[in-house]
């Protein structure tokens, strides 16, 4: 018996197989049972069948977010957001609006901080001192996560009171004179300082994470690739979510692997894989070759504007290829965190001289790359997961960004070549990074398309050679985020789980500012709506 009958003005399924004319899906039991011409699909109709209709609606299929940290964004997204701060006066005005919401002398949070909005002066913790004082504790994490500017009562509060610089990039800067400026560069070191934050509890961190969820559900989002496991709770976190009902997103977690990472440690992760509950599981792992251009973590060829990037996160690298060659083999499909052009040609190199015929290895981010290497991408089965907006939002067309400087005109040229990735027959999944973008997916699908902020009138594209079509846009969200994680999921067909979204024009048919615009009528996970009606 059929238990549902989803029509709307057309379906873009994606399946080739789907006949002329489609405007309806049949769903029984959380499966899609038929998808064609409603003058097919409604005779199949039962006396229980409840019939959903959205006249000038298109159904396509759920959406994947290829790379996201719902968890570990619970710890990040607190206070005070910056994501909309440009200027150094857009950060003063912010940051005073932001200490009448916090008032009082505990600590300060914010997070989502660009660093061109320092506009030249020194990136650190002046400001903090100017608009909160001396005695208040202040931490902000920058838009990409992967550094921080922490007050110097902060600072003192945490117990780092020297300057110190680690092989790999990381550490806590130091100026001229040998003092802090409160700038904490990479994880290790801001673990320190995030030690000393005030805790959040249990309860109130399921209800933000089902909340979050939710959201990410209102927009279309059916399933996301969790890019990390570092909360311990994270598990728990879930099943608890799960003993009271279903996540309203499928959650495929997969857990770091560090130069810290211990024999017994990389054991324990491959024994990890295929845990869960009924919609999350453990499923791969995640690697960092290098850190950011911003941070000058990202391991160049050549060394950017500042003289930094020349060191890879994992030394020698070689150590690196060694683990990835280790998870191969136990049919362990690694991600790896490669922005850096160095990088992402070492991690390229590593994965096209696996044994063919393996499980699916993907490189994530590739923010500047050589031909030689998309080439080789695309030649060797080697998944390309890549993130629009953090080319949309952070990198002026002008070459006036932090990016841009840093790299200089010639690697700044190659930025997110989305397009030739899809030229070299390479999968391209797409994706948030949430919460180092804002994880809608209509906005990412827009840029993509337009290469520039669409959001912002007049903004200039970056590389508008490099712009995806619509269809290669919602490809990275459907077929090819599947396709990332060797399934052939992603689309609409007989027989394959009833995740799919309504969303009120076509987005195969939308100018990138239409496509913006969407807004989504309903969401459903296994034929149960998780959002909508
Ligand atoms: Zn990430």
């Amino acid at each position: 018996m059929i238990d549902a009958i989803v029509i709307a003005a057309r379906v873009r399924s994606l399946a080739p197989e789907t006949p002329e004319g489609a405007d309806a899906v049949a769903i029984a039991d959380g499966r899609i049972v038929a998808v064609g011409p409603r003058s097919e699909i409604l005779p199949l109709a039962g006396p229980g069948t409840a019939l959903v209709t959205h006249p000038t609606a298109t159904i396509i299929p759920g959406l994947v977010d290829a790379h996201s940290h719902p968890v570990f964004s619970l710890g990040i997204v607190r206070g005070l957001s910056l994501t909309d701060v440009h200027t150094y006066d857009e950060l003063v005005a912010a940051l005073e609006r932001g200490r009448a919401e916090q008032a009082g002398d505990e600590w300060f949070l914010a997070w989502g901080l660009d660093p061109t909005a320092f506009e030249g002066r020194p990136l650190g913790n002046a400001v903090l001192q100017e608009v909160l004082g001396d005695e208040r504790p202040a931490y902000i994490t920058m838009f990409d996560a992967h550094s921080g500017i922490a007050s110097a009562a902060a600072l003192a509060r945490a117990g780092i009171d020297a300057p110190v610089t680690h092989p790999d990039g990381s550490g806590a800067v130091g100026d001229q004179d040998g003092k802090l400026t409160g700038h904490l560069i990479e994880f290790p070191t801001m673990e320190i300082l995030e030690r000393a934050l005030p805790e959040l509890g249990f309860s109130d961190r399921v209800a933000q994470l089902r909340g979050l969820l939710a959201d990410m559900a209102a927009v279309g989002i059916t399933a996301a690739h969790v890019m990390d496991l570092q909360d311990a709770d994270a598990l728990d976190l879930l099943a608890a979510i799960e003993a009271s009902g279903e996540l309203p997103v499928r959650l495929r977690i997969s857990p770091w692997v560090t130069p810290e990472t211990t024999d017994d440690e990389v054991a324990a992760l491959i024994a990890l894989q295929g845990h869960g509950g009924r919609r999350y599981r453990v499923e791969g792992v995640k690697f960092f070759i290098d850190g950011t251009v911003e941070g000058g973590t990202a391991w160049l060829a050549s060394p950017d504007a500042e003289g930094e990037g020349l060191s890879s996160a994992w030394a020698p690298a070689e150590a690196y290829a060694e683990r990835v060659r280790r998870f191969d083999r136990a049919g362990v499909p690694t991600a790896t965190h490669a922005i850096g052009d160095q990088g992402i040609r070492f991690v390229a190199e590593t994965l096209a001289a696996l044994p063919p015929g393996g499980v699916p290895h993907r490189i994530e981010h590739i923010e500047s790359a050589e031909d030689d290497v998309i080439a080789l991408i695309g030649a060797n089965g080697i998944v390309a997961s890549m993130q629009p907006t953090h080319c949309t939002h952070h990198v002026r067309s002008d070459g006036s960004d932090d990016w841009s400087r840093r790299l200089g005109p010639e690697r700044a040229a190659r930025a997110w070549r989305t397009a030739d990735v899809r030229r070299s027959g390479a999968i391209l999944a797409l994706g948030s990074d949430w919460p180092v973008a804002p994880f809608d997916p209509w906005e990412i699908m827009a840029d993509a398309q337009g290469r520039r902020r669409v959001a912002s009138a007049g903004s200039a594209p970056v590389a508008p050679d490099q712009a995806l079509t619509a269809l290669q846009a919602l490809e990275g969200y459907t077929t090819h985020a599947h396709r990332a994680v060797g399934s052939d999921g992603g689309r609409l067909a007989p027989g394959a789980p009833a995740d799919l979204v309504v969303v009120d024009r076509d987005p195969l048919d939308a100018s990138p500012e239409d496509l913006l615009a969407a807004r989504v009528l309903l969401t459903l996970v296994d034929g149960v709506a998780t959002a909508g009606r």
